[in-house]
């Protein structure tokens, strides 16, 4: 079977050890080749990054330059209008037909899919995995419990390309950008966050300082 491939999709504003770690350890209680790491050019839910997308790609490729197991993936960028996961996994699917593709979801993220553009048509698209996200319940709305029941994977699904709801846990790192951003912008360092290559870029272009 060919191998399996992690798509983990975020505004990266910027990338941390939460991302990181979570991936990591995913990958490997998934057995994954790779995971693609796919920043967000201009998400639906939310307000525009205070970085932008170019300044949030080279934080991304300099924080992974000697990562094994991971790829910056910056489809989304290249893509005009609204980043959909749905139009990116469509992406994804078109280059690896033939590949199980797991759709790395925090549990923040996972709790409001159902206000995703074509929610449903992801699991056709791809797995998804729930990593459970620090201090958070996992409190479900009852369609969303039945969805996941429905759904929920046994360990023979990872013969299957897609379809299933993997919840995985990971170490808890109550680490968020918005804390990084705001630790900034008050002038202490976040320096055990994120990667030393990514605070280097942030110190030399001066991002963050300003928090409004
Ligand atoms: P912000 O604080 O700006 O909202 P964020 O830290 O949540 O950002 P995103 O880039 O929005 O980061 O997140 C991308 C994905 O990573 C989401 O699925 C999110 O749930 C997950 N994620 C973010 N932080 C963590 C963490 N500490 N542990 C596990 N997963 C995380």
């Amino acid at each position: 079977m060919a191998e399996a491939i992690g798509v983990l999709g975020g505004t990266f504003d910027p990338v941390h050890f939460g991302h990181l770690r979570s991936a990591l350890e995913v990958s490997e209680q998934l057995n994954l080749a790779h995971v693609r790491l796919i920043p967000s050019a201009r998400p639906p839910h939310r307000n525009e990054p205070k970085a932008n997308t170019q300044q949030r790609l080279m934080m991304l490729h300099l924080a992974m330059k000697n990562a094994d197991g991971f790829i910056v993936d910056d489809r989304e960028l290249n893509r005009d209008g609204v980043s959909y996961t749905v139009d990116t996994l469509i992406s994804l699917r078109e280059d690896f037909p033939d590949n199980p593709l797991y759709l790395l979801l925090g549990t923040d993220a996972f709790l409001g899919i159902q206000t995703w553009h074509q929610w449903q048509r992801l699991l056709d698209l791809a797995h998804i995995v729930v990593i459970r996200r620090p201090d958070e319940s996992m409190t479900m709305s009852e369609e969303l419990n039945t969805w996941h029941q429905q759904y929920l994977a046994v360990a023979d699904d990872a013969q299957y390309l897609a379809g299933k709801i993997w919840p995985v846990t990971v170490t808890q790192l109550a680490i968020s950008a918005t804390a990084i951003r705001t630790a900034i912008s008050a002038g202490q360092s976040p320096q055990f966050l994120l990667p030393d290559a990514a605070i280097q870029l942030i110190n030399q272009l001066g991002l963050y300082r300003n928090n409004d």
